[in-house]
Formats: C-alpha cells, structure tokens, sequence
C-alpha cells in the first residue's frame, strides 16, 4: 500500500476495435493467464486490470460492448495514453474497419497517444483471412508496431501489453 501511495502517475491503456476481435479475452489471457472460451456479453467483463510497473500504476481498459454501437465515448479516447487496436486474422471486416478507428482515434484521442496495432487470433492460422505481411504494411502506413496475439495460446499477450508500457515510461 505504501508503494502504491508513492505512485506518482497512473498510465491509462485501453482496447478496442470491433466487437469479437478477442478484447475481452486478451484482457483475461493477460490478467488471469488463461483462456475462457465463448464470447463475453456486454455487461460481462473485467472492466480493467492493473498492474505496477516501476513508479506507475498500469490501468488497462476493456471496452466492454460500447464498441457494438459504436459509441465509445469521447472522454474515454480522451483520457487513455494507450491504445491497443485488434483486429481478427479470420475476419476481413475487422481489418477494413481498422481504417475507421484509427479515424476515430486520431479525431479523438490524444495527439500523441500510443498505438499498437495487434492482430489476433493468431493460433486460428487454418481461417486466415488476413495474412501477416497485411497487418504488417497497415501497421507501417500509420507508423505504428503491430503483433499478432493469440487470447488463446497466450503468443505475445504479455510481450504486447508489455510494450506498450515500456513505450508510456520511456515517454513519460
Ligand atoms: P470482444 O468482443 O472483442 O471482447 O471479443 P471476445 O473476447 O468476447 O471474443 C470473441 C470470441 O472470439 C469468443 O468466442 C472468444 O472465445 C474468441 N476468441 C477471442 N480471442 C481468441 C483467440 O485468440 N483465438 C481463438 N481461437 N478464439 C478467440
Ligand atoms: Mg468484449
């Protein structure tokens, strides 16, 4: 409790893209180490995890079904410092949608918010629909790293969320 009163800031990452990327679930591999199968209804969820690393609280967000209706607010793209952007490997309408949260991102996020472009369900390889090489020149277009995640297997889940705090300390 003593070293979370001396912590001085709180960095704020959140996740998003289309409902059924696997947000949810990464949070869960992340937090919990494991994989629920099945998908989490809008009102289920986590909500956020944190974590401390060094001199910061790490706040990670879920975005918990508002991504259905396309309503994630404002204040909430506002006040992050990360994001996370997944897209499904098996399905191409989440790749092209991609094009329209980063929109989105740059109306309302903060100038210079932290991106990290992830393409999951990566042990899914026999559905493929988007190939790695895809995500990769996407990724390069908007300058931003991008991985491929399995919420299942846990490939690159800690590597991913790890990142991105080693990107908000080395900016801070
Ligand atoms: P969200 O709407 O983006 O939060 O997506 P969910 O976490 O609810 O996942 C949607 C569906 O995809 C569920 O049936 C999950 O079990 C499944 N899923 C999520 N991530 C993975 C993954 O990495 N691999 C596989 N095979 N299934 C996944
Ligand atoms: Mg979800």
């Amino acid at each position: 409790l003593v070293r979370s009163l001396r912590c001085n800031a709180v960095l704020r990452t959140i996740l998003v893209g289309d409902s059924g990327v696997g947000k949810t679930s990464l949070l869960v591999q992340f937090d919990q180490g494991k994989f629920i199968p099945g998908s989490f209804s809008a009102t289920v969820g986590i909500g956020f995890t944190v974590r401390f690393a060094i001199s910061f609280l790490h706040q990670i967000w879920d975005t918990a079904g508002q991504e259905r209706f396309r309503s994630v607010t404002h204040a909430y793209y506002r006040d992050a410092h990360a994001l996370l952007l997944l897209y499904d490997i098996t399905s191409k309408s989440s790749f092209d949608n991609i094009r329209a949260w980063l929109t989105e991102i740059h109306e309302y996020a903060q100038s210079d918010v932290v991106i990290m472009l992830l393409g999951n369900k990566a042990d899914m390889s026999s559905d493929r629909a988007i190939r790695r090489d895809e995500g990769e020149r996407l990724a390069r277009e908007y300058s931003v790293p991008f991985m491929e995640t399995s919420a299942k297997t846990g490939v690159n889940v800690d590597l991913a969320f790890t990142a991105v705090a080693k990107e908000l300390k080395y900016r801070a």
